[in-house]
């Protein structure tokens, strides 16, 4: 895949300012017959951004996107996509590319054929077919029938077939499943060519550390309700910093673990490290306490919270920070 984007691009609904978000709903709620799938559910994704929504199965994350989509309904709440209502999707989707569960495809027409068909139903030329397929990076596989297609090879010519209008908003649901390392790299370069010419993405994924690199802003889901939703900033205020230390032998670490608690800490362990509650101001008090004990520590680093330590701990938070 190219990360680069030509500058062109369709204005097929009313532009919004930049400085608007992308996407903004308040107090969302579906039920379907004796399950509730969103109960509360806000969210905000700013222009340009690579928002990640991100949460457990069944914490609505699908359900949110088709609804985004027009292809659900929502019994509550309210907002816009594109500066447009969320109740007139007709308005906004000329704009929004997307990619939901499996990409819907003709298994006995190849790659370029499906695209030429989409496109026409798009109303787009020919052209958009050809910078689809060099974006995703599919230009050699288009010629083949997309029954012989492996599993990564049909998500990048789903995500080609959602860039065919040259969306302002792309929605991606999973978007990472079967592909390969390199094609995760290549998915990434492509996102942020995009986002860097403007165009928003919204993205939800198990993978959490993938999205980590990958996004700016975060967006948790739990049980159909908003747990979290702000950039990597307000991510790591909400979250307490904490030190990674590990002593030079493994039998060292149980004394250690009494030290740093005795220093008025409180310890985890995880495997051969511990993880110890306390700012990165008071790593060098750390190194002393282990020093005073005897023990001589082969790794002492302050560490941010991956989004998936992130997650985890605000599981057993209150809403919100
Ligand atoms: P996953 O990560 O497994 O894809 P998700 O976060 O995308 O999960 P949703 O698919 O949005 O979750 O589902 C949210 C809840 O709504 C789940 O409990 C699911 O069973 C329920 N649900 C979704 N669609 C329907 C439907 N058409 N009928 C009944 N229940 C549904």
């Amino acid at each position: 895949m190219t990360p680069t984007v030509p500058r062109s691009r369709t204005t097929l609904s009313p532009l919004t300012p930049q400085a608007d978000p992308a996407i903004h709903v308040t107090g969302l709620r579906r039920t379907y017959p004796g399950r509730t799938a969103l109960r509360h559910l806000d969210l905000t994704v700013p222009a340009g951004s690579l928002t990640a929504l991100i949460g457990p199965n069944g914490s609505g994350k699908t359900t949110t996107m088709r609804i985004l989509l027009g292809l659900d309904r929502h019994d509550t709440g309210a907002g816009t996509v594109l500066g447009a209502p969320l109740t007139h999707p007709a308005r906004y989707l000329p704009a929004v590319g997307a990619l939901i569960e499996q990409p819907a495809l003709y298994p006995r027409l190849t790659g370029r054929t499906n695209l030429r068909v989409l496109a026409e139903l798009a109303g787009v030329g020919g052209d958009s077919i050809h910078r689809a397929l060099a974006l995703t990076g599919m230009e050699e596989q288009a010629d083949r029938q997309v029954a012989t297609y492996s599993l990564g090879m049909r998500q990048r010519l789903g995500i080609a077939a959602a860039l065919l209008t040259e969306p302002r908003l792309l929605v991606l649901d999973e978007p990472t499943n079967g592909l390969d390392p390199v094609g995760t790299a290549q998915l990434r370069a492509l996102l942020h060519g995009l986002t860097s010419d403007g165009t928003t993405v919204l993205i939800s994924s198990h993978q959490l550390n993938e999205l980590d690199a990958l996004c700016d802003h975060f967006v948790f889901l739990h049980q159909g309700t908003t747990l979290f939703q702000g950039d990597r900033e307000a991510l790591t205020t909400c979250q307490q910093a904490f030190v990674e230390a590990a002593p030079e032998r493994a039998e060292q670490l149980v004394p250690l673990i009494q030290a740093f608690e005795a220093a008025g800490h409180g310890v985890r362990r995880h495997e051969n490290r511990l993880l110890v509650d306390a700012g990165p101001e008071q790593a060098g008090d750390l190194n002393r306490v282990a020093a005073a004990h005897g023990i001589t520590l082969a790794h002492l680093a302050v560490r941010r919270p991956t989004l998936e330590e992130a997650f985890f701990s605000l599981l057993g938070q209150e809403p919100q920070c």
